[in-house]
């Protein structure tokens, strides 16, 4: 392996393990003709159910549309208020807007990287309406005290899903729960390069709740009772078939592509743990990470200057995300006002995602971290 060759997601050498049953799947649709909510989509959506333990499972074109239909099943009135943090993808804070809701950003965890209950709560207020929790780069939120919190003032909880589908949180009294699972609505996002990802565009909200499954189906559907009768306005949002049929066979290997990503993490983990000015990530006790990012803190302000001497070696990065999304210019105009968040601030500056897949080969990976022994931290 050449240090040309290092890709931060290596989608092509996974598609070439499935090779022949993706392409007689992928055929088969084409063959079918029905490219528009064929067999497969059903197939695949009571499959993505059964693995999330009898959850409901509505699929949808992608995972910002499905952020949005869970905002649009909760019925807000223009300026209500929802919660999200400062530090995620655009997507999460963006439909808020889209929506003409107010979206109140709040910090997070400088080490889970995740929002938590403490930070919520000074920001709560009587125009809050729901709480968007994100299991950013593959962990768990801490859930628990979120739930009670929401709970006991009527708020709504959805949680951006998109980068842990397959993780779990444990509860204080030993139960646990799919992370898109334990909140009212759960959002995912099948992004080629997510853990589930199709061949293209891709995404699904999920629940426990049969009344908000009805709702989000009928709005994903033209606001759809039945055929040609809408009962509210909606969207066109399907996920096609061709799509369902992909992730309906990389589904079978959800656990071990987990797997794989949890032992690179492992092998990064022990092998650069005891550099100083670097933080590993740091593993919640009440959740299982399935590391969609491999995400180091780089102390000293090196962030840039390890990227730089990284890609001089032939060593991907990358910065997810450089700026808190509070300084993005197309939210300035629906924020509150000035403020700024302190932890979510740092992280812009400290994180580096490092490459991580399901089928990274072990000397590519010494050679990332031979290179990054080599760097000068002090
Ligand atoms: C990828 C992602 C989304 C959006 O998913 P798309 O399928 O690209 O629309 C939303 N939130 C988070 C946290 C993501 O990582």
């Amino acid at each position: 392996m050449t240090p040309e060759q290092i890709q931060m997601v290596d989608l092509y050498t996974q598609y070439e393990k499935v090779q022949p049953e993706m392409d007689q799947a992928i055929l088969d649709v084409v063959r079918s003709t029905q490219f528009i909510n064929g067999q497969a989509v059903k197939s695949f959506t009571s499959a993505l159910s059964d693995y999330l333990d009898n959850a409901y499972v509505i699929p949808c074109a992608n995972g910002t549309d499905a952020l949005q239909i869970a905002l649009m099943a909760l019925d807000l009135k223009q300026d209500d208020e929802v919660i999200v943090p400062a530090f995620t993808y655009v997507a999460t804070a963006e439909v808020i807007g889209l929506l003409g809701l107010k979206p109140i950003m709040v910090d997070v965890d400088p080490y889970t990287f995740n929002t938590t209950a403490e930070l919520i709560k000074p920001k709560l207020t009587d125009r809050t309406k729901a709480i968007i929790p994100v299991h950013l780069f593959g962990q768990s939120t801490d859930m628990e005290d979120i739930l009670i919190l929401a709970k006991d003032r009527g708020i709504a909880v959805i949680e951006d899903n998109a980068q842990a589908i397959g993780a779990k949180y444990t509860f204080r009294d030993g139960s646990s729960d799919f992370t898109g699972c334990m909140g009212d609505m759960g959002t995912t996002s099948f992004f080629p390069s997510k853990n589930l990802g199709c061949y293209g565009d891709g995404g699904a909200m999920t629940t426990r709740d049969h009344g908000f499954a009805l709702k989000m189906q009928m709005i994903a559907n033209h606001g759809q009772s039945k055929k040609y009768h809408h009962q509210v306005i909606g969207c066109n949002s399907r996920l096609d078939t061709i799509q369902a049929a992909v992730l309906e066979i990389k589904l079978k290997h959800l656990n071990k592509y987990s797997d794989a990503r949890q032992e690179v993490a492992k092998y990064y983990d022990n092998n650069l743990a005891g550099i100083d000015g670097l933080i590993t990530p740091t593993v919640a006790e009440n959740s299982t990470h399935v590391y969609h990012q491999y995400t180091l803190r780089v102390l000293n302000g090196k962030r840039n200057d390890l990227k730089a001497f990284l890609a001089d070696h032939g060593v991907p990065s990358m910065i997810y995300y450089p700026l808190p999304l509070y300084k993005q210019v197309a939210f300035q105009s629906i924020l509150e006002s000035d403020f700024d968040l302190p932890v979510s601030e740092q992280l812009s500056h400290e994180v580096l995602s490092l490459p991580i897949h399901t089928e990274m080969p072990s000397e590519t990976q010494d050679f990332i971290i031979e290179t990054i022994k080599k760097f000068d931290f002090s």
